[in-house]
């Protein structure tokens, strides 16, 4: 028997759950939301890890669905660090009065579709079950934590972590020798941080990335109120935008301009802050490699100019993809920490890490001893937090199974089989390439009225056709058949996840013409979906 019965369950209480509960409470609706940790904010209260901040600005990241929310908060910082996102989400939490509703230290590890009964029934870890008429996944792309598969882990004698599984107690660096395994967005964050205490720092690299500057600063109070009253035009500039970013693709081709007009274009967005120098560059770095192969040169002139020696700069200079076909990650002097005495850098490439063991890492050409190893090895992402949750739709099918050759969703949001479950940020969802938050309050706005439409309907029972899922799919890969984002080895492709399908996961026809192709779902009287 079910412990307890909702209207609602909510899996996941981030930025996506918070606001699905605010919204599904006004409707009138009983919902419980079951989060694995121990408060709100998702993301933002797992990875703590040293550095950790917004690569968006803060501004654009925030939730715009309420007035007296963005009138009280004043963001500190043009891009805030974790600390403080994650008094915001919990900010928002008490403003909006969710802990009530919010069970806590709850991880959901199963769910089933009761087909007799049109509802969900989830378990939770420990073995209290729930049930609900409708259940929605608001996981994360990002939150399924991926350890390397390094031989010998759990042998060192030091302190170790992965960066979204960061201790609460604050870690003191000073006198330290630390490894870092990882130089995507998160490990960039950390190894520039860490650099500044730590006795020692060696960062193992696998590939390198291109990194940008992030060109941050303080937000004074003088400026909170020109802030403030330009907020309807920073959502709006969010809403056009193809990523949801105060930044729009120029629209021009690169070769529309001459060689010096597109330097001083580069100089300029390379000096501005945020991710103006990937997502506000000429549209074509995106899709035509002669026009990616000009933005990647001026990227790799600046990276030799930033560190001093020569061959530490090739190492950090990538060999396997061009600027922006991967996530940028955004940095503060982190090129600089290479110049600095106490910062090594070994090149996997050339000489693989063999093993870990009690003291520290063996690489195949010599043993470094280390106090601490900080893991920024990423995460199965997208797909992963659903995986590591066993789904069973109609007649017991497996979500992972179904998915095992990829995603097949419609909008993202749905899967035949699986009835009256909704993904916010699922696998081809439109929320997926985006400043997150922009297109989560898309996707819990577009729920939310689903579920209105069904109640006055008086429907029990949704799900998408198999021929709406199918034409959804062919979609989103026809999105990206001329972006140069599939060429990478990035988590976009799943190809950081050791045995996953290489398959894109993202939606990469931009935000504007995925709430387009939603709102017309909606006004067609939810086209692609039989509800009974
Ligand atoms: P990631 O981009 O997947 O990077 C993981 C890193 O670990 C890569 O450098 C990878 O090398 C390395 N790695 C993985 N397995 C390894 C192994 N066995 N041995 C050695 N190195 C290994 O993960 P992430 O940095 O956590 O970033 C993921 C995403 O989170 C970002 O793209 C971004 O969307 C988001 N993020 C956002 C923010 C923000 O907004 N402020 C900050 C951080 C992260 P290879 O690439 O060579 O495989």
């Amino acid at each position: 028997m079910p412990n307890q019965q909702f209207d609602a369950i909510i899996v996941g209480a981030g930025i996506a759950g918070m606001y699905q509960l605010y919204r599904l409470r006004e409707l009138g609706l009983k919902v419980r939301a079951y989060e694995t940790g121990d408060g709100v904010g998702g993301v933002w209260y797992w990875n703590r890890y040293p550095g950790a901040r917004f690569d968006s600005e803060s501004y654009s990241y925030a939730f715009s669905f309420s007035d007296e929310i963005l009138k009280e908060w004043n963001w500190s910082e043009r891009f805030s660090g974790q600390a403080e996102n994650e008094r915001y989400y919990n900010f928002v939490a008490d403003k909006l009065d969710l802990r009530k509703d919010i069970q806590f230290n709850s991880k959901v590890t199963a769910a089933r579709f009761l087909q007799d009964e049109n509802q969900w029934e989830v378990e939770i870890e420990g073995g209290e079950k729930a049930r609900a008429r409708y259940m929605i996944t608001a996981l994360g792309p990002l939150s399924a934590v991926q350890m390397p598969r390094i031989e010998g882990i759990d042998s060192f004698k030091g302190e170790y972590h992965h960066t979204a599984r960061w201790p609460k107690t604050p870690v003191d660096f000073k006198g330290k020798r630390v490894g870092v395994i990882g130089t995507g967005a998160t490990g960039v964050q950390v190894i520039q941080e860490v650099a500044k205490t730590a006795k020692q720092l060696t960062v193992f690299q696998l590939d390198a990335n291109w990194c940008a500057p992030l060109n941050n600063s303080r937000i004074t109070d003088a400026e909170q109120p020109a802030l403030k009253a330009s907020y309807p035009e920073v959502f709006k500039k969010c809403r056009e935008s193809f990523g949801g970013f105060v930044h729009q693709f120029d629209m021009r081709s690169i070769f529309d301009v001459t060689p010096e007009e597109r330097e001083a274009i580069f100089e300029r967005l390379y000096a501005e802050p945020g991710f103006g120098i990937w997502l506000g560059n000429f549209h074509d770095i995106m899709t035509d490699e002669k026009a990616n192969a000009i933005i990647t040169d001026f990227i790799a002139r600046k990276i030799r100019q930033r560190v001093k020696d020569p061959a530490v700069a090739d190492i950090l200079i990538p060999k396997d993809h061009g600027f922006g076909m991967k996530r940028v990650p955004m940095e503060t002097k982190y090129y600089e920490a290479y110049n600095q005495d106490n910062v090594k850098l070994v090149d996997l490439r050339k000489t693989p890490i063999e093993r870990v063991n009690a003291t520290g890492i063996k690489t195949s050409d010599k043993q470094c001893d280390l106090d601490f190893i900080i893991y920024a090895t990423g995460f199965d992402a997208v797909t992963g937090g659903y995986k590591r949750i066993d789904i069973r739709g109609v007649d017991g099918q497996s979500l992972s199974e179904r998915w095992s050759d990829g995603p097949h969703t419609y909008l993202g949001m749905q899967v035949t089989g699986f009835p009256n479950m909704f993904m916010l940020v699922g696998p081809h969802n439109g929320a997926t390439f985006c400043n997150i938050p922009r297109c989560i309050e898309q996707n819990v706005e577009w729920v939310t009225d689903c579920i209105k439409y069904m109640q006055a309907h008086n429907y029990k029972r949704i799900e998408t056709t198999l021929a709406a899922e199918d034409a959804w799919t062919d979609h989103v890969y026809d999105t990206v058949k001329d972006s140069l984002l599939t060429k990478a080895d990035s988590w976009f492709m799943g190809a950081n996840t050791p045995g996953k399908k290489r398959t894109f996961l993202l939606y990469g026809g931009g935000g504007p013409a995925y709430r387009a192709k939603c709102d017309e779902v909606a006004a067609k009287g939810y086209e692609g979906f039989k509800m009974q």
